[in-house]
């Protein structure tokens, strides 16, 4: 469709062409007008897959806009442009990124119930003590929520790092809940460990390197506090997709089955072999395939119980994270994706332990898991807006006469007779004709405005073509990049890399979609370019049910109008501070609660954005914290400018050039004021 983006082309002289092509528009506008008032919700529903990967926290409304249920379907449900709307009126500018601390909870009790399922189901005669591991979301809030609703289920905090652990000590209060300690340790971290014991804690030291078996046993010993070790295991079990280097004899962390053979004997030696209590193993984040979480099961069974039966005292299984997200809502095991549940997870997990340990009757472990992008992911969400949008096709309409150059003539003909039947050949006439008028543009033998005429007229062409290609089943291969060198570019207010690094780092998808204007059918197609100076700040690979997409259908962006005068009429105030020529535009980037924060870097200087966390009320819904994004002042002390000192150099700037007369007394109080205003704003652009 986009009409919008068909130009106008009008020749001088009356051909019977230039009577086709008026009448071929018109019908295509008719066209258009039915399509956008048959555009339902159901189709944007469809379109963004938002039932696939959101449910059962996120949908559509009546009103085209997203609902976000944070407590699933137990109730209670909030319209996101009316939060987006009200937060901007609290002065929080975009992007935004919203936390619903009912999504965590909910989040912690599914995966607890999952686990209570299966152990009834297979009548398995233990139980399950999760644990999150701070890594994935180090946030103080998110934290002190997580440890407060996992109360009930004596759930406990992983730590992977000596700040990860100083916060799990401090934090973490629930009697009897595990406090895992993972990671490189140095004797500091391993004291602090042990000590933990006298202040009630359960701190399990899991063994990941040779060297540390002796650090912990020197440490135990001179302490006087008998620990409770863990060894972690290499597994012979491949990981799939972006971290399946993590397994295997080569991976970064663990001991093979000789070292910890070599480990047990070293405790023996010492000891304390009645110490060691816990198998752990992570075969990585974001396991797609059921059948890898099986194999490693199986394989931890087998070393879990060849353990016991040396006689260390054999207590707790760790089955590590790797609990996957469906980001494109496929059920596939393709990356973006995972082919199984948190039952299945738990099913396959309690029903593969309880067997080895039948087999070999022996007592079965305390089933533990580190589940982190499972937990964390669903509850943030961000919000950001559009700033423009561009076209390769201009708007302004193209007009040929006759005595137009033959290039500009030939690429006409070329767009008037295109149809169905000759797209293909077409298409190659359109990027000769295209490249000659450069060369002769290089030689001086075309104006240039002759030669943005050909440049207009080859788009023209594509767009054509496009839209004959979204009509076949079948697109050939020279015109599979069409729908790419298409696209239209939307800018938004965000940097990829403070907000999604993974989109950037490792290519990772995320569910993105307008948040509102969703029973208006997205006319455009295009990709988002971010607000830093870096050609890899955009964001060109999208969720679909089969593989990826390389554009995003978007609406195009409306002129600010009627919003400003309907704002007006309510808050006269706000109007003026909104009056920019466009309607808000806003976009949702969704289940990125886990990694993309902490992981986020300063490039460009763009900084933290504001969040806040929104929790559910009977009567709507509380602001429980506000934490301000970043101002220029502070991203700029990281790199150790003082504002202070800046903005007396520019002080003494301003003076030096009012004395030479190169500046005027208005002129040097607007620039110190500017400056000193922006050193205390936002780092991202006003809306
Ligand atoms: C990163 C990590 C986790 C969390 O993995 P998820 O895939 O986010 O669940 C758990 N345990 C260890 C040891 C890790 O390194």
């Amino acid at each position: 469709m986009g009409v919008d983006l068909t130009p106008t082309i009008a020749i001088s002289n009356q051909t019977p062409k230039n009577d086709q092509l008026g009448a071929s528009t018109q019908s295509n506008q008719e066209q258009e007008k039915k399509t956008v008032q048959s555009w339902t919700i159901e189709d944007s529903e469809k379109l963004y897959r938002i039932g696939e990967w959101g449910e059962p926290y996120f949908s559509i409304n009546a009103a085209g806009h997203v609902t976000v249920s944070p407590k699933g379907d137990r109730g209670g449900s909030l319209d996101l442009l009316e939060l987006v709307e009200a937060l901007r009126q609290r002065n929080l500018e975009l992007p935004l990124l919203i936390r619903f601390s009912d999504i965590l909870a909910d989040r912690l009790e599914r995966l607890n119930a999952s686990f209570a399922k299966a152990i009834a189901r297979y009548k398995y005669p233990g139980t399950y003590q999760g644990v999150f591991p701070v890594k994935c979301n180090q946030h103080r809030h998110l934290v002190e929520d997580l440890v407060r609703f996992g109360q009930p289920y004596q759930f406990g905090l992983e730590a992977g790092s000596k700040p990860e652990l100083v916060i799990a000590l401090a934090t973490l209060q629930t009697p009897n809940s595990l406090l895992i300690c993972n990671g490189y340790k140095d004797r500091e971290y391993i004291d602090t460990a042990l000590l933990a014991t006298r202040l009630g804690q359960k701190p399990v030291i899991v063994l990941e390197q040779v060297e540390e078996v002796q650090l912990v046993i020197d440490a135990a010993t001179h302490l006087g506090i008998e620990p409770v070790l863990g060894v972690r295991a290499k597994l012979s079990t491949k990981g799939t997709g972006h971290w399946g280097p993590s397994t295997g004899d080569r991976a970064k962390f663990g001991l093979t089955i000789s070292e910890i053979l070599a480990c047990v004997e070293q405790l023996q030696d010492a000891g304390m072999l009645q110490s060691l209590q816990l198998l752990h193993f992570h075969v990585g984040s974001q396991i797609s395939a059921i059948s890898v979480i099986k194999d490693a099961i199986r394989e931890a069974s087998q070393i879990y119980v060849e353990l016991a039966s040396l006689g260390a005292n054999m207590q707790y299984l760790d089955v590590g994270g790797g609990l996957a997200v469906d980001y494109d809502g496929s059920k596939t095991n393709f990356h973006a994706s995972k082919n199984y549940n948190i039952q299945n997870y738990a099913n396959d997990i309690v029903a593969e332990v309880k067997e080895a340990c039948e087999a070999r009757q022996l007592p079965v472990p305390v089933l533990v898991s580190e589940s982190g992008r499972a937990l964390a992911s669903h509850q943030s969400l961000l919000i950001f807006d559009v700033l423009n949008t561009t076209d390769v096709l201009s708007e302004t309409p193209v007009t040929v006469e006759e005595k137009e150059h033959l290039i500009v003539r030939n690429l006409w003909e070329t767009y008037c007779n295109l149809n169905i039947e000759n797209y293909q050949e077409a298409y190659h006439d359109a990027i000769q004709f295209n490249e000659e008028a450069k060369t002769l543009f290089n030689l001086s033998y075309l104006s240039i405005t002759q030669r943005a005429k050909a440049e207009q007229l080859y788009w023209s062409c594509c767009q054509k073509i496009l839209e004959i290609t979204r009509t076949q089943d079948y697109v050939p291969d020279d015109l599979e990049d069409l729908e790419k060198t298409m696209a239209s570019i939307y800018y938004i207010n965000l940097s990829v890399f403070q907000s999604v690094p993974d989109s950037w780092a490792i290519g990772q998808l995320f569910p993105i979609m307008p948040i509102h204007r969703l029973k208006e059918e997205p006319t455009r197609r295009g990709i988002l370019v971010d607000l830093t100076c870096d050609s890899d700040g955009k964001i060109d690979q999208f969720i679909d049910l089969r593989d990826v997409k390389s554009v995003l259908e978007l609406h195009p962006l409306r002129e600010a109008k009627e919003r400003v005068e309907s704002t007006v009429t309510k808050k006269g105030k706000i109007a003026s501070s909104h009056a920019s020529s466009k309607e808000p535009y806003y976009l949702g980037l969704f289940l990125g609660g886990a990694y993309q924060e902490i992981m986020g870097n300063l490039h460009n200087l763009f900084g933290k954005t504001n969040t806040v966390h929104i929790k559910l009320t009977p009567r709507g819904y509380n602001i429980e914290q506000v934490v301000k994004g970043d101002t220029v002042t502070e991203v700029l002390g990281y790199v150790q400018y003082d504002a202070k000192d800046l903005v007396e150099s520019i002080r003494r700037l301003t003076e030096q050039a009012l004395q030479e007369k190169r500046i005027t007394i208005e002129e040097s109080q607007l620039l110190l004021r500017n400056y000193e205003q922006s050193l205390s704003s936002y780092t991202y652009l006003k809306a």
